[in-house]
């Protein structure tokens, strides 16, 4: 048994308090988070979110790649989302390697080169804040710009801490 099916499991007891009937699937805070996929970072608590609530679109480092952009423009678009809230984290690990090594390692363990970039932000989690920010404001088809606002959350202390654009 892997610890899918206990998952399985877990989610067919759920359905006895299931209340998400009705919803509707536009987020009723019109906003949309980017954030990295850390699992020490439970996003809906620390901001005390519903279900419903924002989207939540996650990734390693939680990095404005070109998928994260379509991601925001369909949220904006097609289901009414207007803010996006950038959370970076400490000790994250992007911060812990750099674009080249990752790459040299990746290449010898398989082989291949990947076609991505691995989005490393050695040591600067602000900056990268700053950066993914940016690609955002760059970004002709996400139609609203204009509240996009970066944290960094510190798994240290939990707190929250707003990014200077
Ligand atoms: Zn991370």
């Amino acid at each position: 048994m892997s610890v899918i099916d206990e998952l399985i499991a877990n989610a067919g007891r759920h359905t006895a308090g299931h209340e998400h009937w009705g919803l509707p699937s536009e987020p009723r805070l019109g906003l949309a988070i980017v954030t990295c996929m850390d699992a020490r970072f439970d996003v809906w608590r620390v901001l005390g979110l519903a279900d419903g609530d924002a989207h939540v679109l996650r990734n390693a480092g939680g990095v404005v790649t070109a998928d994260t952009r379509r991601s925001l423009a369909i949220s904006q678009r097609l289901l009414d989302t207007t803010e996006i809230m950038i959370i970076h984290h400490t000790d994250c690990g992007a911060t812990k390697i750099t674009e080249d090594a990752f790459r040299e390692a990746v290449y010898r363990d398989t082989g291949i080169r990947p076609d991505w970039a691995a989005e490393a932000f050695p040591k600067d989690v602000d900056g990268d804040v700053v950066q993914s920010i940016a690609r955002i404001k760059a970004d002709e088809l996400i139609p609203h710009r204009d509240r996009v606002r970066g944290f960094v959350w510190e798994v240290e202390t939990g707190r929250l801490r707003p990014v200077k654009p």
